[in-house]
């Protein structure tokens, strides 16, 4: 059982990091712009996530299916209109229970995945938005596309499968300045002609927003250490 206070802290830690995100966007002229709050919800149960849900928030992100599956049918039968958002890796073996449970696949980081993906969308008529996620580090044990082939796998996941794809998603290497990756990420999506960027986490969430985020995925800050 959580105890009351910790669910009050919750909510205060949501309106703070919308306080900010408001901020972040004003001083970036964005004012007045829409921007998507994903929740990161990994690792808390449901007794931590049911107060975000009662404060009127709905969207969300998990970074494993199991987890996801475990936790999100009971609240989802509460709150109908979550939005899920898968945003680490997926292996093949898990797309079709991934495209059950979720409503956005963040994390599209290779050709096979996407193959699958497309494959499984039209044999369930279940087809969801994704972002492709670009490896803006180059980091060898990070999931992701390297920016030089960025052009080519967009193109190839739009044009050749037809997949919905919304905008582009990264994860800064930890010792670096996230402002120089996230600048990538936005040209990237800018010469593609995509519009959705899902970067910043809680460490930097307000500089993805001043370099044009529109999604940002937010845990620690709103949920608290994991
Ligand atoms: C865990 C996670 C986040 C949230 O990170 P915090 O620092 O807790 O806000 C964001 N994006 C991805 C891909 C994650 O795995």
């Amino acid at each position: 059982m959580e105890t009351s206070s910790a669910k009050i802290d919750i909510v205060q830690n949501l309106k703070q990091v919308k306080t900010l995100m408001l901020d972040a966007l004003k001083k970036a002229e964005r004012g007045g712009q829409d921007v998507t709050l994903v929740a990161v919800s990994k690792f808390h149960d449901a007794s931590r996530i049911r107060p975000v849900l009662e404060a009127g928030h709905r969207t969300f992100g998990e970074n494993r299916v199991q987890e996801a599956q475990e936790k999100w049918p009971d609240l989802r039968a509460d709150f109908p209109d979550v939005q899920l958002h898968l945003i680490g890796p997926l292996q093949t073996n898990k797309v079709k229970q991934a495209v059950a449970t979720f409503d956005v696949i963040e994390s599209v980081d290779r050709e096979k995945l996407a193959r699958a993906l497309a494959r499984e969308f039209e044999a369930s008529g279940r087809a969801l938005p994704v972002f492709l996620q670009i490896n803006t580090g180059e980091e060898p044990q990070k999931a992701g596309v390297m920016p030089l082939e960025a052009d080519d796998f967009i193109q190839l996941c739009r044009n050749d499968l037809g997949l919905n794809v919304q905008g582009l998603m990264c994860i800064p290497p930890a010792a670096e300045e996230p402002a120089l990756h996230f600048a990538l990420l936005s040209k990237i999506a800018a010469r593609n002609g995509l519009k959705c960027l899902s970067m910043g986490m809680s460490g930097d969430f307000a500089t993805a927003l001043e370099l044009g985020a529109t999604h940002v995925r937010v845990g620690t800050a709103i949920f608290g250490q994991r």
